[in-house]
């Protein structure tokens, strides 16, 4: 078969071999709706208990305060949504960031209409959200602060705990987006002060169409779902048995091989940027040097079209994904490579490679071997560059 190459962990993953001989029998064997009072039901139920205690260990939480949703998407939207709809007779202001994932940053464009006051946070240029200017932000009528751990496009990782700190003196509450988070980042919710965390299993080598979302015992919030007692009450349905232990088994052994998966990712991803900066010119390296998710590379390329380079990749058997995607049929740039304080023409070369457990070092050189010609070969197309390079021999 044709070498096929993927580089596009923050998108999904594969889910992992143990994880689904986990949830194998809650398809077949104990197929029970967890509610019943029969056996069928009890065995439901009792592996429905064990997930939400292991997910609750994983990020030092209750039992009782993990809701298991139908994915990130749905966490962030209930997390946000809750806490406005519950708290708009103490204040109506929510503060996010300018470089949140659309299901936070188009949930807080729709508490806007309905007469909400949203304040998205500027960035710098490396993507971090400065704590200082949360705090000076926060007034007597701010009810939410909701920052992602971890950038899905750029890496960066922001300082939560320090919000954290502050949110918590402020008596404000904290949500956090850590879908990207789970599985690099240890996370433990006492510590860092959050009150509610969502996490989405498809981005951690789990089941597609399950998240969850941690909310603090005690939180103000209205329920997601109404028509049954599921989820305390809070989000009806029966439940998602196979997809709920798939969750569970994978954020444990996420966690358990965090450290080490984490070094590994670092010495790929590291040997790939200084890979491509020195074989390409005209690169520049988005989000933090540092401060960056494991297996998070984001590169803009002057003068081409991050599109054309996705479908050469492509056809060479790598898949990534590019800053530029245009989801919404528009072919406005990345909100988050604006943010950062990107040109247009930058914003649009630009290509994401997210690494994961699966990929080895023969890859990389593959890749490393692939782009400098796809690169040449696409710039000497480009208008922009023929006129640089014209410019050039022109001096
Ligand atoms: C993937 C992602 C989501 C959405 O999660 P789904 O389970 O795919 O709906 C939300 N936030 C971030 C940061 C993500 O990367």
């Amino acid at each position: 078969m044709k070498k096929r190459i993927y580089f596009d962990h923050a998108a999904t993953t594969a889910i992992n071999r143990e994880v689904l001989e986990a949830m194998l029998p809650y398809y077949s064997q104990e197929f029970g709706n967890p509610s019943s009072i029969h056996s069928y039901g009890q065995q439901a139920k009792k592996a429905v208990d064990q997930a939400r205690d292991k997910t609750a260990k994983v990020l030092n939480a209750g039992f009782d305060e993990i809701f298991f949703t139908g994915s990130g998407t749905e966490a962030d939207n209930w997390a946000i949504h809750g806490v406005a709809m519950a708290n708009k007779k103490k204040g109506n202001h929510i503060i996010t960031s300018a470089i949140e994932h659309h299901a936070v940053l188009y949930t807080c464009q729709r508490l806007e209409k309905a007469g909400f006051r949203v304040t998205y946070l500027p960035v710098d240029r490396y993507g971090l959200v400065d704590p200082k200017q949360v705090e000076s932000e926060i007034g007597p009528d701010t009810i939410l602060v909701s920052i992602m751990l971890a950038n899905n496009e750029i890496g960066t990782i922001q300082p939560i705990k320090e919000i954290g700190k502050i949110t918590k003196e402020k008596g404000v509450y904290l949500h956090t987006d850590a879908v990207q988070g789970v599985g690099s980042i240890a996370i433990d919710v006492c510590d860092m002060n959050i009150d509610l965390l969502s996490l989405s299993a498809h981005k951690f080598y789990g089941p597609k169409g399950i998240g969850a979302l941690y909310i603090r015992k005690g939180t103000k919030m209205t329920p997601l779902l109404y028509g049954g007692a599921q989820e305390r009450n809070r989000r009806a349905g029966t439940e998602n048995t196979p997809g709920i232990v798939g969750l569970a088994t994978a954020i444990e052994l996420a966690r358990s091989n965090m450290e080490e998966n984490n070094q590994r990712l670092i010495k790929m991803r590291d040997r790939l940027i200084d890979g491509v900066m020195t074989k390409i010119d005209n690169v520049v390296l988005n989000g933090h040097p540092e401060l960056r998710l494991p297996g998070n590379a984001n590169l803009s390329f002057e003068f081409i079209e991050g599109e054309s380079m996705l479908l050469s990749l492509d056809l060479k058997g790598i898949a990534a994904s590019s800053g530029s995607a245009c989801t919404s049929g528009s072919l406005d740039p990345s909100h988050v490579l604006l943010a950062i304080g990107l040109s247009h023409e930058i914003a649009h070369g630009s290509l994401r490679l997210s690494l994961g457990i699966d990929n080895t070092e023969e890859e990389i050189d593959y890749f490393l071997d692939t782009l400098p010609e796809i690169v040449a070969r696409l710039r000497e197309m480009s208008p922009l560059f023929l006129q640089k390079k014209g410019g050039y021999s022109y001096v």
